[in-house]
């Protein structure tokens, strides 16, 4: 890891990377990513398939290993603790004590099938925030109401609407009371008249002040939410800017064919 010795470290600054690069097998996926998402803040990702944009996500959520530049979350490397001056790399405690500050959500839900509703969002406060049940089930209540499903503690997963799953595992991410939220391609998966409720609970989060890093294609939520949108190509960021300028005025030919083909 041929990470820079010295940074300033920024403490508005939510998520930071400098040169980030991550290879399978090899072949680079993300070659050089810069870029800082300021504490409150939407970015929204776009970018077309196999551009690295999940990859980059799972490396902020420290489920894959950088394998060069810098990548900080909330002023702490991923993957390893600075001690005077030197890198450690982190042991698997610490690991799962950064990861349970970020919250993920997948395109695929994956909500657990065998546990309901009100078990799925109070499984990990309990397990890893050893919040006591009484506390966690009052929380998980709340974040129902938050998401609209109030009265669907009791359901399985499979009885729901992938709109309404989707929502669940938001608010199993709320649990854990996240510094930052991750979500990848949260309405790819949804029929189209579901894609609206994941949305709007999306944007009332963002309202709220959280920081959040959106993978999507929905133009229309990134115009209205983000604070800066990414287009990600070939594992660069080959334009970055407000939302507005990016979509009336893209800067390069890749971008502007990407905005075409989805708009
Ligand atoms: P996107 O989310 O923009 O579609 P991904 O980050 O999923 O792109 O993938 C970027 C590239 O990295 C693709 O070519 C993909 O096949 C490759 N890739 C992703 N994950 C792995 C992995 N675990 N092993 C090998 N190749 C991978
Ligand atoms: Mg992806």
């Amino acid at each position: 890891m041929n990470a820079p010795a010295t940074t300033a470290v920024e403490s508005d600054v939510a998520v930071e990377c400098v040169a980030v690069q991550k290879s399978f097998d090899g072949t680079p996926v993300l070659k050089s990513i810069d870029l800082s998402v300021p504490h409150g803040q939407v970015m929204c990702v776009i970018g077309p398939s196999g551009s690295g944009k999940s990859t980059f996500l799972r490396c902020i959520n420290h489920l894959e290993r950088i394998d060069g530049g810098l990548l900080r979350v909330a002023g702490e490397m991923v993957g390893y603790r600075e001690h005077k001056g030197r890198l450690h790399e982190l042991r698997h405690h610490e690991i799962a004590r950064r990861r349970a500050d970020i919250g993920m959500v997948f395109q695929s839900f994956n909500l657990f099938p065998h546990l309901t509703v009100l078990e799925n969002i109070i499984e990990a406060p309990m397990a890893v925030r050893k919040n006591q049940r009484d506390d966690a089930v009052a929380d998980a209540r709340r974040l129902l109401d938050k998401v609209g499903l109030t009265g669907r503690e009791d359901a399985y997963p499979r009885m729901l609407s992938g709109g309404q799953q989707q929502r669940v595992a938001i608010a199993r991410a709320l649990a854990m009371r996240p510094k930052l939220m991750l979500f990848d391609e949260p309405t790819s998966a949804l029929d189209p008249e579901l894609v609206g409720e994941v949305l709007s609970v999306m944007k009332e989060l963002a309202a709220e002040g959280m920081t959040m890093i959106v993978v999507t294609h929905e133009l229309g939520f990134a115009r209205e939410v983000a604070d800066t949108v990414v287009f990600m190509d070939g594992g660069y960021i080959v334009e970055q800017g407000a939302p507005a300028e990016m979509f009336a005025n893209p800067q390069t030919e890749r971008c502007r064919d990407f905005l075409g083909k989805v708009l």
